[in-house]
């Protein structure tokens, strides 16, 4: 049998998994380790995963490409900008590196939303959908997305699509690490809650609804801006799903309602009505190995562009 491997390296744990080249269902165990950070630790990582995936498998099982999603900005191969992994301007040649120490096999690198779309489209026809467009927006600790656009991955003239954080939603607001004042990532994450309420996004939600003034702002700040980055990709791309991942959205049923209310506020004039934005918002389950999946099925036929 002819296996895909797909690691999805994050900040602290890379994950790991099989998938069967035909069928691309996931087989076997999935693996987690502890992520090694710096460009050696990263490298010495992936290749370990492998080696633990490549064991765990039967001998009859041939790997045929390995897919690497990293958080990071990936252009012609190289990773930059991969704070969360030690990695930083100096762009690192991971897919060439890891290759050269994993027997030569076929090694594919992309940004870890970019593979989480890719898993997001194979989540999509498993709930019986045969379109083959979307967007992924991730509200994790940055806030990011991803498209899918007539079945392919749009990776960007410089590997930069989707990656609206850091887009300015108040001018008036805090500077931003990256340097801007106000970008939407400070209001529209999980560090940009963090950052403004010393609780989960569920405490939030339960002492805005208790009467707390100062509570009900921060919601309604991340509420909004949650709500204008799907907007914007719903009305960029006119895609037919937006599926929203990540922890402060997947942990909190009240705010996925109130980020749907919100949308639905639009729909109070012709034009919001005709894009319906909130019918097609989809909630990608937490425990969905979306971003391991998608580093998979990274490079298979179709070609995907990247
Ligand atoms: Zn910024």
């Amino acid at each position: 049998m002819k296996v895909r491997l797909g690691l999805d390296i994050g900040g602290t744990t890379v994950h790991g998994i099989v998938v069967d080249a035909e069928s691309h269902h996931v087989i076997g165990e999935q693996i987690t380790h502890p992520t090694r950070h710096g460009a050696d630790g990263v490298v010495t990582g992936a290749v370990e995963m492998i080696s633990a995936l490549r064991t765990a498998l039967p001998s009859d099982h041939d790997v045929i490409a390995v897919g690497l999603g990293v958080p990071g900005i990936v252009h012609d191969g190289a990773v930059t900008h991969a704070v969360n992994l030690g990695l930083d301007h100096v762009p690192l040649d991971l897919a060439g590196r890891v290759a050269d120490r994993a027997d030569g096999v076929l090694v594919t690198v992309e940004n870890d939303v970019k593979t989480a779309a890719l898993g997001g489209l194979a989540w999509l026809q498993e709930q019986g959908s045969t379109v083959d467009d979307l967007a992924l927006l991730n509200v994790g600790t940055g806030l990011a997305a991803a498209f899918l656009l007539d079945g392919k991955l749009r990776h960007g003239s410089r590997g930069m699509a989707g990656e609206i954080g850091h887009l300015v939603h108040d001018p008036d607001g805090p500077i931003c690490p990256c340097g801007r004042r106000g970008c939407l990532e400070l209001f529209a994450s999980g560090s940009g809650l963090r950052r403004q309420w010393d609780g989960t996004a569920a405490e939030l939600f339960a002492a805005a609804a208790a009467g707390s003034s100062d509570a009900a702002g921060i919601r309604d700040q991340l509420t909004a801006g949650i709500a204008k980055a799907i907007s914007l990709l719903a009305y960029g791309l006119d895609v037919s799903y937006v599926l929203v991942t990540g922890g402060v959205v997947s942990a909190t049923p009240a705010l996925r309602q109130a980020i749907l209310d919100d949308l639905r506020t639009d729909e109070g004039t012709s034009l919001g009505k005709l894009a319906a934005i909130a019918d097609r918002v989809r909630w990608l389950p937490s425990d969905y190995p979306a971003g391991a999946l998608g580093a998979a099925l990274l490079g298979r036929d179709p070609a995907w562009r990247s």
